[in-house]
């Protein structure tokens, strides 16, 4: 293990919940095992349920039971875990936390540096955040930082008003807004397929692009969050944050470093170049769904109104496509297709960028025009880049689409590091490249607010408008077609490694 990593007590607020267990005991885990934490890091789980040091690390032990790895003690590893129950509206725990802080600085030779993961409802976010400041926790010798979990605010106003809220107490170099995309592999593949390789920046503009399209489906319903999608819906949860996200590293301009000022400077630059448009053009540019019953993974399923804690006559979309124009020299002309929802024929995280045709055939595929070049880049399941070529196969005039086909996780699993365990360790070096800037939220929420208040003030009249299973309402296709264009579908843009005789 390396004893270089910066040293730090991280405080889970929130150590109970879902995500904790799912995400960040795992990630700290893989980090403590890859020796990227340092020998003494120290977390402090904060919940309200009344329990022992030895209960909490009783449940971290169970959240990373999966890892059997040699020469990592699971014991060893939990004992690192301490637990300190309050309810965070209570200010005067707070100076139990300050105590139980300094004491660990100590043992652990933390120097005072502290990072506070806010892994909890967001309506606690600032309370937390000013509590932190008012009762001296972030007055140390070391740094301390501050991580916030999405939503960051409901609409521009609510998110403005949370950020004056936390920015009272942090400053904008404290804070860490997780877009947890943002910490996928492929998602931050997209600088380096563009920027370290001479065959695709040359290309990378109006002249060669034609359109660009970003899909991220999944096969699950609401499941048990139907209270909170129901105040969210798939605009919102999707599109505001990752979609966005994704959409600004594809087009930014080259930064003229690899820092984060940089690297978000030319992020902003792309959001403030989205075509605005007015409530009433937000049906022209934009389609919504909700889904209705039908087969999804050969099971019936029921319809979003009927899902728990929904209301019955629900106006909230579960699916998003739309087409985004980006008003600069390098993007004039070129759409930008995305479609996210629920309840879709299948989970799949994909970016398709469309070369523009050559200016005149002289092969065809199958007495057809011959297929465009595709660059497809697999985020998740799968986790790679299929090139999308034309090449000879048996003679004549005849070419046949081939792919070039690369995956990153087919191979060692353990190896691949999570989205939450990257961002964790960004955090804990002071690199905030992969988290969100306030420009960039501001930025995103303006351009999605249009959308929203479109369809409160417009109600869905067709409701449900697409079968469980399917890839969205047929609105969604015809968004595509009006241009010339389709939706690649994933059976063409699938990454085929091992078990398709056309990669070379
Ligand atoms: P969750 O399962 O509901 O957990 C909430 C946590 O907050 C529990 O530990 C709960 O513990 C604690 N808590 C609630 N009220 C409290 C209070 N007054 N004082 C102290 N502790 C309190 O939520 P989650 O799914 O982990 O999500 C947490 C945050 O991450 C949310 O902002 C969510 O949007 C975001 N997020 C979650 C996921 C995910 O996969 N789960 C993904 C992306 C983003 P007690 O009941 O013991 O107090």
């Amino acid at each position: 293990m390396t004893t270089n990593n910066p040293k730090s007590i991280i405080v889970i607020f929130g150590a109970t919940g879902d995500l904790a267990k799912r995400k960040l005991f795992p990630s700290i885990f893989r980090l403590y095992h890859n020796g990227k934490l340092s020998e003494n890091f120290a977390v402090v789980g904060v919940a309200r349920r009344p329990l022992s040091n030895e209960e909490f690390r009783e449940n971290v032990k169970q959240s990373v039971s999966h890892f059997q790895e040699e020469n990592v003690s699971h014991d060893t590893f939990a004992s690192h875990f301490h637990y300190h129950p309050f309810d965070v509206t209570n200010k005067t725990s707070y100076q139990e936390l300050k105590s139980l802080l300094s004491t660990l600085d100590e043992s652990y030779n933390a120097e005072g540096n502290r990072i506070f993961y806010l892994a909890m409802a967001p309506e606690f976010f600032g309370t937390i955040a000013a509590n932190l400041k008012s009762e001296g926790l972030t007055s140390t010798e070391g740094w301390s930082r501050l991580v916030i979990e999405k939503p960051f605010g409901h609409n521009y106003e609510s998110a403005k008003e949370l950020n004056d809220q936390i920015r009272q107490a942090f400053t904008e170099d404290q804070i860490y807004r997780i877009d947890h995309y943002l910490g996928k592999e492929m998602v931050q593949n997209i600088e380096v397929i563009r920027f370290a390789n001479a065959i695709f920046e040359p290309l990378w503009n109006n002249h060669y692009i034609s359109n660009i399209q970003i899909t991220s489906s999944e096969t699950l319903g609401v499941e048990d969050r139907g209270r909170y999608y129901e105040s969210s819906g798939a605009l919102r949860d999707m599109v505001q944050n990752h979609i966005l996200q994704m959409v600004a590293l594809l087009a930014m301009e080259p930064p003229i470093k690899l820092t984060t000022d940089e690297i978000r400077s030319e992020k902003v630059k792309v959001l403030r170049a989205l075509r605005p448009f007015s409530e009433e053009q937000a049906e022209e540019y934009f389609v919504r769904g909700q889904y209705g019953r039908g087969i999804v993974d050969k099971g019936e399923v029921i319809g979003y109104r009927e899902e728990n804690s929904v209301d019955p006559e629900s106006n909230t979309e579960t699916f998003v496509s739309g087409k985004l124009m980006i008003d600069n020299f390098r993007w004039a002309g070129v759409p930008f297709y995305i479609r996210t929802g629920k309840r879709m024929k299948e989970k799949s995280t994909e970016i398709v960028i469309q070369f523009k045709d050559l200016p005149m055939n002289l092969y065809f595929n199958k007495g057809k025009d011959i297929h465009p070049n595709l660059l497809v880049i697999h985020i998740q399941p799968d986790e790679g880049i299929t090139l999308h070529l034309n090449a000879q196969k048996g003679g004549g005039a005849t070419s046949t689409p081939i792919q070039l086909n690369y995956c990153n996780n087919c191979g060692d699993k353990m190896n691949t590091p999570e989205a939450y365990e990257r961002l964790l360790y960004g955090c804990m070096h002071g690199d905030a490249t992969n988290f969100t800037h306030w420009d960039e939220v501001a930025l995103s929420w303006r351009f999605v607010d249009t959308i929203s208040k479109a369809w409160e003030s417009n109600k869905a009249q067709n409701f449900p408008n697409y079968e469980s299973g399917s890839m969205g309402p047929k609105e969604s296709d015809a968004l595509l077609e009006k241009d010339g264009f389709h939706w690649w579908s994933s059976i063409t843009t699938r990454l085929a490694v091992g078990n398709n005789d056309e990669n070379i």
